[in-house]
């Protein structure tokens, strides 16, 4: 049987196994390469190749007659000495699932067969707007959700009433149907998904009038969603089981609701403190003041200090918002605009400068050209 003239192709060691290799061996070597070379898992041109090759020393190989020819020196696909008729490597490629499947039993592993009709549903989304009163204190806030509910009509079996699913007809009940594909690594069966069943295996003859057959039915409801104190902008708070009934009234997802804070008009958040802008007229930041201030949810009595310069900032604690998680609640903070007078009478104008001469400044008179500034003399020492 020996071959002079080409050199048989070394089938052990392309498949990686002994030459005493077992039917065993031989499979779970071909397994092990097909993870790595076949082409729906390795898109290298170059691994196309090599599993051709391993294809063909597999087939060789796994049949006994063949291997028998290898043993004693020759090669059953050599030029002249081969067996004949179908040539190896020809047909399409076969899928690695369906190679998994077919040859180690992994269909069953896998879990394919029917899947249910019922499945989880999907979780909703709601967003609502709050003012910052209502983000800050919480709130019983009404919300009308629209989502899947269980249809009534048939309590999410989807079938008319008086009538039941069937067995379907296509596929025997499986959710799969098997189709034999011939390769030259032999009989191939591949699984697809029954196409008249979704899968699951059953029919419904007489869809429920109400659902169509699906389970469920979308509505509109209204709730109330207690929103608690100190809660922020783009939070979720989440509803377990509020979300969309799944098909076949499948169990509910869960509803979240997005906090949106309206922008307030005087206050500005920032985290649990509040900020303000607070205007106060020269005068009174020279010589102080007491001011009354609206917080959120108060009034309060505010001291302005003499000598209060622009853009001091003063705290009012725990004026702020509530934590969330926790206790107390964040600072009110008051930036101060101080104010310079625009318009003067002549009164307020004469007093005015007759301050500036008590203090020894030198107040020049502007020229009706509206031309040169003052020099103020120690305009930086401050006094
Ligand atoms: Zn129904």
């Amino acid at each position: 049987m020996r071959t002079h003239d080409a050199v048989a192709k070394d089938y052990y060691g392309i498949l990686g196994v002994a030459r005493d290799a077992s039917d065993d061996e031989i499979k779970r070597a071909y397994r092990k390469l097909a993870r790595t070379y076949h082409p729906d898992v390795n898109p290298d041109p170059a691994a196309q190749e090599r599993f051709k090759e391993i294809n063909i020393a597999y087939e060789v190989l796994s049949d006994d007659q063949k291997r028998q020819i290898v043993d004693l020196g020759g090669d059953p696909y050599a030029p002249g000495g081969g067996l004949g008729g179908p040539g190896p490597g020809s047909g399409p490629f076969v899928g690695f699932q369906d190679i998994m499947d077919a040859f180690f039993g992994t269909a069953t592993a896998s879990g394919r067969g029917p899947r249910p009709r019922t499945r989880p549903g999907a979780d909703a989304i709601l967003r609502i707007e709050l003012d910052l009163a209502e983000t800050a204190f919480g709130v019983e806030a009404p919300v009308t959700v629209d989502t899947a509910v269980v249809c009534s009509s048939c309590a999410g079996a989807g079938t008319a009433p008086g009538t039941s699913a069937v067995t379907c007809q296509a596929c025997g009940g499986h959710g799969q149907v098997q189709s034999v594909q011939r390769t030259f690594l032999g009989q191939v069966v591949s699984s697809r998904p029954c196409v008249a069943c979704q899968g699951t295996g059953t029919t419904i003859p007489e869809p429920c009038p109400t659902c169509a057959g699906d389970g469920r039915v979308r509505t509109r409801r209204s709730m109330t969603v207690k929103i608690p104190a100190g809660v922020e902008d783009g939070m979720r708070i989440r509803l377990g089981g509020h979300g969309e009934v799944g098909p076949g009234g499948g169990p509910p997802g869960d509803l979240y609701v997005e906090i949106h804070e309206r922008p307030h008009d005087v206050f500005s958040r920032k985290g649990d403190d509040l900020h303000c802008r607070v205007t106060v007229p020269m005068t009174a930041a020279a010589l102080g003041t007491r001011l009354t201030i609206k917080t959120l949810d108060s009034e309060e009595q505010l001291e302005v200090r003499p000598g209060t310069q622009p853009n001091s900032t003063l705290r009012l604690r725990g004026r702020g918002v509530p934590h969330l998680r926790g206790t107390g609640r964040g600072d009110l903070y008051l930036h101060l605009d101080v104010r310079t007078p625009t318009k003067l009478d002549p009164e307020a104008e004469r007093l005015l400068r007759e301050f500036a001469k008590a203090r020894g400044e030198e107040v020049a008179q502007l020229t009706k050209q509206g031309g040169f500034f003052s020099r103020v003399r120690d305009a930086f020492n401050g006094h």
